[in-house]
């Protein structure tokens, strides 16, 4: 995918009304820290456009990048970040799930885990909880650079297993370090949205 421009059209807090755009768009799901702000900006091709956290979790909003006018990437508030207060949990939930019912050009989701460890409870429940709400989400294992080659095999069948994916369901290794699996996500991205 050619980057031509990039906009971060719209910032949606908890009280906002959700826009109603009429671009596709791909959204980004993931516990705080899995390293999803560093994700959007290589996909966009920029190095800090997408805010990188130095404080996890603190960011309850859902932005809209609008990319090249054609699509958008919408990026969804972290979930799982301990040190916030029960209330921050449920307006997360709740902006989240007003998100999934109310977007209308929803065409695909990325669900982002860090490929070191297990998917956590909350993983789980996040990915059940989006195909609950009628999509099937595709996974993104985050951080790939952190493993030697000869261990990415073994965490990707243990992530498959976990959320139980269908063969179908691909599984994207990703650094944002060295970019590993940058091209294969774009054109994933242009086969779904821009067929
Ligand atoms: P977010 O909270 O999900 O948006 O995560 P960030 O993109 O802010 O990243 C969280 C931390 O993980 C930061 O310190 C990043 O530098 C680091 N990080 C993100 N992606 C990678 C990666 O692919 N490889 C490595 N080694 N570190 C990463």
């Amino acid at each position: 995918m050619i980057i031509k421009s990039i906009n971060l059209e719209t910032v949606c807090g908890i009280t906002s009304k959700l826009p109603q755009n009429q671009l596709p768009e791909v959204a980004f799901a993931g516990k705080s820290n899995v390293g999803k702000s560093s994700l959007i900006n290589a996909l966009m091709n920029r190095k800090s456009y997408a805010r990188v956290s130095a404080q996890p979790g603190k960011t309850q909003t859902i932005n809209y990048y609008n990319i090249n006018d054609e699509l958008y990437y919408v990026d969804l508030p972290g979930y799982g970040y301990a040190k916030v207060t029960e209330s921050v949990k449920e307006q997360w939930g709740a902006m989240i799930e007003r998100y999934l019912h109310t977007s209308k050009q929803l065409k695909l989701v990325f669900l982002l885990i860090d490929i070191r460890h297990k998917p956590s409870k909350n993983d789980v429940m996040m990915y059940d909880w989006i195909v609950h709400n009628g999509y099937y989400p595709v996974i993104i294992a985050t951080k790939s650079d952190k493993l030697k080659r000869s261990q990415l095999s073994k965490h990707l069948k243990e992530i498959r297993q976990e959320l139980s994916l269908n063969k179908e369901t691909p599984v994207f290794p990703f650094s944002s370090l060295s970019k590993q699996g940058r091209e294969e996500i774009w054109d994933f991205i242009e086969e779904v949205v821009m067929p």
